[in-house]
């Protein structure tokens, strides 16, 4: 579904992306890990064509996806169709009047008559919970009920590969706990999804497989999940075990989610 072969990308002279190789099947869930600047928001703005890679290819469904491609407004609209995009920071993705026209902006672009996009809209707020929100502002909600509007924005338009980027970010654990459950949802009913996030303790449920990225910009481990969250040593070179680690200082031992770490 997903092919990278290695991408490189920098802004203005600053490495963002090193020889980047992925490869998505449909259907998977995969995780990307890194710590801070290490391009997993760059990564996955190449797969979604708001920025085109320096070097490297990138072919979705098997074809070869590039700038020029994505300048035509056809094929940009059939390809944002079927991928679809959920930002880091819900704000610099709504900018409607009220919810209803938000999730609405996609399928009328789409070009659906009145009747489908209200039936889109009506299915979309039910399945997140926020019929509630409709006639409200988005500027105004808090950051996890945007989330939740920001998503049914990109669901609205039933993309087939659904891409965000820290989703658990800013939210309470209630939301968090509720998003998990919902991506994992998703990926049953057949999605595939890209999720960079900081998140170890939820990782493991939301996806089978995960992506680390090292601080110079490139891959250094893509293996099932599991088996990463036991690779302490790597995850402490990447930074992303310290917090942690401290955090359970004192305690008889310190874990994630299971008890198969050794420290
Ligand atoms: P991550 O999402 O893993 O935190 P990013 O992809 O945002 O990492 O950033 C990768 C690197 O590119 C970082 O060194 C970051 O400072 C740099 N970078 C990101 N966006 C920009 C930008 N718009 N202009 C210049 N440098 C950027
Ligand atoms: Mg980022």
């Amino acid at each position: 579904m997903i092919e990278l072969i290695d991408i490189s990308y920098a802004y203005s002279g600053i490495s963002a992306l090193k020889n980047i190789n992925i490869h998505v099947e449909k259907g998977e869930a995969v995780a990307l890990m890194g710590a801070n600047g290490s391009g997993k928001s760059t990564l996955l703005k190449i797969i979604n064509g708001l920025i085109s890679p320096d070097s490297g290819v990138y072919k979705f469904d098997k074809e070869e996806i590039t700038a020029k491609k994505l300048r035509e407004a056809k094929f940009a609209k059939l390809f944002h169709q079927r991928i679809g995009f959920v930002f880091q920071n819900s704000d610099t993705q709504l900018f409607c009047a009220d919810v209803y026209d938000e999730v609405a902006f996609g399928p009328r672009q789409m070009g659906l008559s009145e009747s489908e996009v209200e039936q889109r809209v009506n299915d979309c707020l039910t399945l997140l919970s926020i019929e509630a929100f409709k006639h409200r502002q988005p500027y105004h909600l808090s950051g996890g009920e945007k989330r939740k509007v920001a998503i049914a924005c990109v669901l609205a338009l039933n993309p087939e590969v659904l891409v965000m980027d820290e989703p658990m970010n800013g939210l309470d654990p209630r939301t968090q706990r509720w998003l998990v459950e919902f991506m994992v949802k998703l990926n049953q009913a057949g999605k595939t999804l890209l999720i960079s996030t900081h998140n170890l303790e939820l990782v493991q449920e939301i996806s089978q497989r995960a992506i680390l990225f090292d601080e110079n910009h490139s891959i250094i481990a893509d293996m099932p999940t599991d088996i990463l969250l036991m690779e302490i040593e790597l995850l402490k070179k990447v930074n992303l075990v310290d917090e942690y680690y401290h955090r359970h200082e004192g305690e008889h031992h310190a874990h994630f989610h299971n008890h198969n770490y050794n420290l």
